[in-house]
């Protein structure tokens, strides 16, 4: 099936009502029935549905089901954000004393989780700078647990070159792990690139109506062979404690290893568990997204182009422009669309202030992937604490401004950059 087949179909076998839309369980626990099965439950001995909702739900497996299916991988997890999504990808892998290799051009959130909270956990992120994917090799030492890239970056759109950055993660027997949010699986998968896992922001174009927080894991076909036997990922492959001496590896219940293991662990002893409520929005997003996504990519196109003509516009930057950093790489991965966000400058700090303050259709706020499209200015708002020299490796000029092109029809919305630019 090809994925927006998958999109409105995987996952869901109609229950006993038929009903047409996904049914949302809100159900805290579910009845064991009996008392054996009950301890086989808790004893990893059977599958792990229907036990309680902080470890799985029928809902969210449905999303998690459909979500991995369209991303062309084996399993997924979900969770109750896009940062929660990041933090079990490396946590799954990680101790104190360990660390993993970063490219230099990450969300926000992302960047401090990173260089701030995963330190005081003694894990340490290493960068490399997200156009120079050799750099990456000469970080790895024996402590390193994964490479972790985005496929876009947010904000500083920059598309990296996944098959060097997978080739030398693969040379060295080191899991990669994608944060897939601004791509969607409709533009990018990828898994089919030879990439480990997959995260997402399911908060951005997943519902397209920004109307709930959520994120998902997804492992690629096979990612157990990797990791089974592999010295770098002894949790996989030593007794658990916690679950009398169980070695993940051998586990009969589950053959997908990264995603059971954060789930039994992670979600079992932290908890960011989505609500089934959410998963449903998302299932409800899904059904969609594949439509969607041509049209922020066919906006954001024209968009791009005409600010290119533009001459108060100093630079553009959007990956399938043929003058952008990435376009050759744009190219090769994104060759069904590049998303809805572009960025562009313009001479200083107050012409873009007043570009936010004259356009109409636009709405400043901090989010991308909303069907209404967004403006933002970056050095007055999400990057407003760093200095000059900060925002300059930031990749942030003062005059930058970033656009998350929504679902309006194009024509209306260059009308409305023209008059605010005028
Ligand atoms: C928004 C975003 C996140 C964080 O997701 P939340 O759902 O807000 O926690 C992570 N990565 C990228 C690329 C994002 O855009």
């Amino acid at each position: 099936m090809k994925q927006a087949t998958k999109a409105l179909h995987a996952g869901y076998t109609k229950d006993a009502q038929k009903t047409m839309s996904v049914p949302i369980y809100m159900s805290t626990a579910f009845d064991f029935g009996s008392a054996d099965f009950a301890a086989s439950s808790f004893n990893l001995e059977q599958g792990t549905d229907n036990v309680y909702t902080r470890v799985g739900n029928p809902t969210n497996a449905i999303l998690e089901r459909r979500f991995a299916e369209v991303e062309g991988g084996s399993a997924g997890l979900a969770v109750a954000s896009g940062m929660g999504a990041i933090f079990y990808s490396i946590l799954n892998v990680v101790e104190a004393g360990d660390n993993i290799v970063v490219s230099n051009q990450l969300y926000g959130g992302t960047v401090t989780l990173f260089s701030q909270t995963l330190k005081k956990l003694g894990i340490e992120s290493r960068f490399f700078d997200v156009h120079s994917p050799d750099e990456s090799e000469a970080l790895i030492d024996d402590k390193t647990r994964c490479i972790f890239f985005e496929s876009i970056s947010n904000p500083s759109i920059d598309v990296p070159n996944f098959e060097k950055l997978i080739e030398i993660a693969d040379k060295h027997q080191i899991l990669t792990i994608v944060d897939n949010t601004v791509a969607t699986p409709i533009l990018c998968q990828p898994l089919l690139f030879g990439a480990d896992v997959v995260v997402h922001s399911a908060s951005k174009y997943t519902t397209g109506q920004g109307t709930a927080i959520g994120g998902l894991i997804v492992e690629r076909k096979n990612l157990s062979q990797k990791i089974k036997d592999n010295p770098r990922y002894p949790y996989f492959n030593e007794p658990e404690v916690s679950y009398h001496g169980l070695v993940f590896a051998d586990s009969v219940v589950s053959p997908v290893l990264f995603t059971f293991r954060a789930r039994m662990i992670l979600l079992r002893d932290t908890g960011a568990v989505l609500s089934p409520f959410n998963a449903w929005l998302f299932i409800q997003g899904l059904e969609t997204l594949s439509l969607r996504m041509k049209q922020h990519s066919t906006n954001a196109l024209e968009v791009a182009q005409w600010l290119e003509t533009q001459e108060l516009v100093k630079k553009v930057n959007y990956p399938l422009l043929e003058s952008d950093k990435s376009y050759l790489n744009a190219q090769k991965y994104l060759s069904k669309g590049a998303s809805g966000l572009l960025s562009f400058e313009v001479e200083n700090f107050d012409i873009a202030k007043k570009i936010l303050d004259r356009v109409e259709l636009f709405s400043i706020v901090a989010n991308i992937g909303d069907s209404k499209s967004i403006i933002n200015h970056s050095a007055s708002t999400t990057h407003q604490q760093l200095s000059g020299e900060e925002l300059k490796k930031a990749g942030v000029s003062e005059g930058l401004i970033r656009l998350s092109i929504g679902l309006e029809d194009s024509e209306d919305l260059i009308a409305d950059l023209e008059k605010a630019l005028g």
